[in-house]
């Protein structure tokens, strides 16, 4: 059979989360959807509409298909987690089984197990303000809902992705691979980029190294992150800076051209691919090379 992928992180079709499930979909793997549970309803229906079936539309012309989408707010672990504001909260009322360690039990009682795990979401409630400014409790917010949630992901799914093995010449490499997105702002310093966001970037990069070495002598799951240059998300565009962004890169990379988010989709299904069999614990730019620049010019 073809690979199964469960993706955390799309509402829409504008983001990384979209790209990347188009690109495993090309590449044959079966779609499993997290989506946040505010954004739930505008997602279904737009996609039960047609909204973004012109976005659906993989390289051989057929359409990509999502097999399922889980409600998923992944700043809960279990339903003990949840305060009862949010609970009785009308968005949150309609759905249930939403929090990570429930959806890893959907997904198993549905499916099984599945082989590719992609965390494509961030939230930083005080992204717009400068870290100085941000409180302890904004900060914190950032790293559960953008770090944490991560961990969390990866040890619950973990032990139903697949540990099965791939021939890759002549030897015997493993099949499972988790994938998540990250920035450069974790590194460098990116003013603008706040709230504790950048911190929580650091945290997905060193947490990727680790879990690479726990989810690999555990249960031979590669762990990789993508740190990937601007794209005009919905997220992205909540920060409120993107389109400098978008222009600096153009204007000082080593390519000068915009990024297309096709380009972390197509990254994404390599690394969970064989070709990237010996690949685990790294962070990969996909960036046009903007990483590599010391001054712009
Ligand atoms: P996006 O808006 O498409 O994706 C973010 C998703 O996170 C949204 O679907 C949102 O609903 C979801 N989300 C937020 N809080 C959640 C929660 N508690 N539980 C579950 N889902 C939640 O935007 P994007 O820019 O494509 O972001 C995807 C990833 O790419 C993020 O990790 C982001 O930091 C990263 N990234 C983005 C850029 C960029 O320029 N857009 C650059 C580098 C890295």
């Amino acid at each position: 059979r073809g690979k199964r992928a469960f993706i955390a992180g799309i509402a829409d079709d504008n983001g990384y989360g979209w790209a990347i499930a188009k690109s495993l979909a090309a590449a044959g793997a079966e779609i499993l959807v997290g989506t946040w549970v505010p954004a739930l309803n505008i997602f279904e229906t737009s996609l039960r509409r047609g909204k973004f079936d012109e976005s659906r539309v993989l390289p051989d012309g057929s359409l990509m298909e999502i097999t399922k989408v889980y409600p998923l707010d992944a700043v809960f672990d279990s339903l003990e987690d949840v305060p009862e504001d949010i609970k009785t909260n009308k968005r949150y009322a309609g759905s249930s089984k939403w929090t990570v360690s429930e959806v890893a039990e959907s997904v198993k009682e549905d499916f099984g197990s599945i082989d590719i795990l992609v965390h494509s979401l961030a939230n930083g409630p005080e992204v717009t303000k400068p870290l100085l400014e941000t409180s302890r409790r904004g900060y914190l917010a950032a790293i559960s809902a953008s770090s944490y949630s991560y961990v969390s992901l990866l040890k619950h799914f973990l032990p139903i992705m697949n540990p099965g093995m791939y021939l890759v010449s002549h030897l015997i490499a493993p099949c499972g691979s988790s994938i998540s997105l990250t920035y450069i702002a974790s590194e460098r310093i990116i003013p603008g980029y706040g709230g504790g966001m950048s911190s929580a970037k650091a945290a997905l990069e060193s947490d990727t190294r680790v879990l690479a070495f726990e989810a690999g002598r555990k249960q031979k799951v590669r762990v990789n992150t993508i740190s990937a240059g601007p794209l005009r998300s919905r997220a992205a565009k909540a920060i409120g800076f993107i389109d400098m962004m978008i222009d600096y890169s153009i204007a000082n990379a080593p390519l000068q051209r915009e990024l297309s988010a096709d380009e972390v989709g197509n990254t994404a299904a390599f690394l969970a691919s064989p070709l990237a069999s010996a690949i685990t614990g790294a962070v990969i730019y996909v960036d046009n090379g903007l990483n590599a620049m010391g001054v712009g010019v």
